[in-house]
């Protein structure tokens, strides 16, 4: 059942965005060729606690981390390791709160250090079709408008869009309805009432779309082990244009990402 949040809701919500945000920033600044994904997992994780909150993946269905860190060909889901991170790899983070009952929920993938033409045109069309989906997020408008906007942009660059995983609504669960797909129809799928709070969430991939789960039953794969990217802000849907309760601006502020 779609619920619209209250004024009430979406400040404790906006609370979370604002937490996630600056905590994908703190991880930002980590990033480096030479670093572990372990060691990302540990920054955030003290940043979170520190403002009083919970890394809300965390023991979500058993998963072991605060972060999921997914390098290169990982889409999503992957566990913080040893890995070393080196120059030209991509790294995706996601980064979940809980604070007061209610849920962040944000991603952004990272280049390390110089990354490659196609790597970075990557990166650059899937946070913009993640924009694009902000803008059909408008009240009135149905869930197949957003993804329809993610679709069209990130496929006219020859990008191909993951259909096994999706955005959703969020509140005092991660994982509220709607599910809100990266592809779709104009003008299908369930309305978007003022005030439905929604993580929007492209996944794509430089490549084909075909993905798998990996042997732990949780890291999502590109089958042909292409790279993909991920962008996720949470928006609540108002009259005209969304309004934006997690942002990339203190990631974009401390450098060129
Ligand atoms: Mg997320
Ligand atoms: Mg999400």
């Amino acid at each position: 059942m779609v619920r619209p949040k209250t004024e009430e809701e979406i400040e404790l919500l906006r609370i979370n965005g604002e937490l996630v945000s600056k905590t994908l920033a703190e991880v930002g600044k980590a990033v480096a060729p030479g670093v572990t994904t372990k060691e990302l997992d540990r920054v955030a994780e003290t940043f979170i606690r520190d403002h009083g909150a919970i890394p809300s993946f965390k023991g979500f269905e058993g998963f072991p981390s605060a972060l999921c860190i997914s390098v290169n060909d990982v889409v999503v889901h992957g566990f913080p390791s040893d890995y070393i991170l080196k120059e030209g790899d991509i790294v995706s983070v996601d980064c979940g709160t809980l604070y007061k009952g209610y849920n962040g929920d944000s991603a952004y993938t990272f280049p390390v250090g110089e990354v490659d033409a196609e790597t970075r045109k990557l990166l650059d069309v899937t946070k913009e079709s993640l924009y694009k989906g902000i803008e059909a997020a408008v009240a009135g408008n149905r869930v197949g408008d957003i993804g329809h906007a993610v679709q069209s942009y990130a496929e006219s660059f020859g990008f191909s869009v993951v259909r096994e995983l999706e955005g959703h609504g969020l509140g005092t669960k991660m994982h509220e309805d709607p599910g809100v797909p990266n592809y779709g129809r104009q003008g299908h799928g369930t309305r978007l009432p003022e005030g439905l709070v929604i993580c929007i969430e492209p996944m794509i991939c430089a490549g084909a779309r075909g993905v798998y789960l990996a042997r732990n039953g949780w890291e999502v794969h590109t089958s042909d082990h292409r790279n993909a990217a991920h962008y996720e802000l949470t928006v609540v849907v108002r009259k005209g244009r969304a309004e934006q309760l997690s942002t990339f601006r203190y990631i974009e502020e401390n450098s060129i990402q």
